[in-house]
């Protein structure tokens, strides 16, 4: 294994002391992680140096074309003052995904767990412990060479950065009124919707601003050529409880293949629920929401880990659920995983993984 050059810094960075006020991606910590890709050179000169702003090419490649993928995940503090990581071979297996379909060099995954590891560890200090704060991860990568011409590129930067975030649900989980878009789409299959990568998001934005201003927290994505299909929710993936069936759209490569999706699933089954990945119509969610049968919906995700969604609105079609309140199957869950991730539960599954 290649080794990580650390220069820490002169000048640290004041923290933020109230960590009731850190909400999501507000601050950044005194270090980041940074390697380079070189043609004939390969993934070289890892190194952990002080948090500082890139210099690019005006002509570099990731400005003009969007040659770029990254990662979303979390180092956890537990009460006995250790520090998780959960599922990174997940992520790291992911970003090499969404590298292979975009042209990016693929990455050694362990190492990069290994440089995530070492940077959550010299900015350890920086790990909020209020209930339910966490130190987000993002690695990405981008396309640095100057040159204003399409193909892939030839030289690349991989880059982790830190930043400690607030409890996503300071005052309980609150259901959230959620439009159903049937005007943008996200993704289509043969697209990058399984892919972390930028593109996705700046296609994202426009539906999202509309809803925002409509009074809805986010837009639940029907696919691409039907219209008919569900697909995610804003940026999380999306379980509906219909009777006794848990029900997530099945990976058909327009969907990101989420670690918390995952986790859900493998949890709802150890329970011995009935959980299917399957094709989902609006059709079928509002009758059963008509008749009386659909008991819960959430959305999936890193940030929020659960999302209920207390109400959807298609077209005129107006389905509350459960009463706007959160349901039961939602809430064991959110109680289960996040008390795995803080290490406060037993992790039958061995998902965390201890850094200290
Ligand atoms: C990151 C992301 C998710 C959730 O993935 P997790 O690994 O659970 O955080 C779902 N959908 C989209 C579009 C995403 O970007």
């Amino acid at each position: 294994m290649q080794e990580i050059k650390i220069e820490r810094t002169k000048n640290p960075k004041q923290k933020p002391t109230d960590q009731s006020k850190l909400g999501f991606g507000n601050y950044y910590t005194d270090h980041m992680f940074v390697m380079n890709y070189d043609e004939g050179e390969g993934w070289h000169n890892p190194r952990i140096v002080p948090y500082a702003p890139f210099e690019l090419d005006p002509a570099a490649m990731c400005l003009h074309y969007g040659q770029e993928v990254f990662e979303g995940m979390k180092a956890y503090r537990t009460e006995q003052g250790g520090i998780l990581l959960f599922r990174p071979d997940r992520n790291m297996a992911r970003l090499n995904v969404s590298n292979e379909r975009l042209c990016i060099p693929q990455i050694d995954e362990e190492f990069a767990i290994e440089a995530i590891k070492q940077l959550v560890l010299v900015d350890e200090d920086w790990i909020p412990t209020a209930e339910g704060t966490s130190l987000y991860i993002r690695p990405f990568i981008f396309a640095v060479d100057a040159h204003v011409g399409v193909h892939p590129a030839k030289h690349l930067i991989f880059s982790v950065i830190l930043s400690p975030v607030g409890a996503y649900y300071p005052e309980g989980l609150n259901p959230v009124k959620i439009y159903v878009e049937n005007n943008y789409v996200r993704a289509v299959k043969g697209g990058m919707g399984f892919t972390k990568t930028g593109g996705n998001y700046a296609a994202s934005l426009k539906a999202q601003d509309e809803a925002d201003k409509a009074g809805y927290t986010q837009v639940l994505w029907l696919d691409g050529v039907e219209r008919k299909y569900i697909e995610e929710v804003g940026t999380m993936n999306v379980f509906f409880v219909i009777d006794d069936e848990v029900i997530t759209p099945a990976l058909q490569g327009s969907i990101l293949s989420g670690v918390t999706r995952m986790s859900c699933i493998d949890i709802l089954k150890s329970w011995g629920m009935k959980v299917s990945e399957r094709r989902l119509s609006i059709q079928e969610v509002a009758d059963a929401a008509k008749e009386g049968r659909l008991k819960e919906a959430f959305g999936s995700g890193t940030a929020a880990v659960i999302s209920p969604i207390g109400e959807l609105k298609w077209g005129d079609v107006v389905m509350p659920i459960n009463n706007g309140e959160i349901g039961p199957i939602s809430q064991k869950l959110y109680d289960n995983l996040t008390g795995i991730q803080w290490g406060k539960l037993d992790d039958p599954f061995g998902w965390t993984v201890k850094i200290k």
